[in-house]
């Protein structure tokens, strides 16, 4: 039987993740997220004995993502477009805690898997609103131009 090819996170790696018998991917940014010592001796480990595989993503994939991603208005680091990236490219489900990652690459087709959360059924579009005077921005930003509040963000209807 053929191993499942399954790319990796840094919330599924800080989340307690341990890998079984599929093949495991990652990007090399990832090392630089997973700050706590159990998780990170727990990749290094991993990483050291080839169950778990760092690949970079191909630059015109990455480039694609951030694309697709600039529609949905998630935020996310160079790190998680290129996690995406790399599922893209292996046609590999992504193991992500994160929503943020969850929700785009269920936009572009790419499946995940939670390691706790039932994780999110739809894609969300979010939108940003004022937390003063209830004006609606489409995109990202710190504080309101009519008012100066603080902006957050809410999925749309
Ligand atoms: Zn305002």
């Amino acid at each position: 039987m053929n191993k499942l090819k399954l790319v990796l996170d840094s919330s599924a790696l800080i989340g307690g993740f341990l890998p079984e018998e599929d093949e495991y991917y990652t990007v090399s940014d990832v090392i630089d997220e997973v700050e706590d010592c159990q998780s990170k001796e727990r990749l290094s480990y991993f990483l050291n004995s080839g169950k778990i595989k760092i690949k970079e993503p191909k630059k015109e994939i990455v480039d694609e993502v951030i694309k697709k991603t600039q529609k949905t208005g998630d935020q996310l680091s160079l790190t998680d477009i290129k996690i995406i990236a790399l599922a893209v490219e292996l046609d590999s489900p992504i193991i992500s805690e994160d929503y943020g990652i969850q929700n785009v690459s269920s936009l572009i087709n790419v499946k995940y898997k939670s390691i706790r959360e039932p994780g999110i059924k739809k894609i969300i579009n979010w939108e940003y609103y004022c937390m003063g005077c209830r004006k609606i921005y489409s995109n990202t930003r710190k504080t309101c131009q009519d008012c100066g509040s603080i902006i957050k963000r809410r999925p749309k209807k």
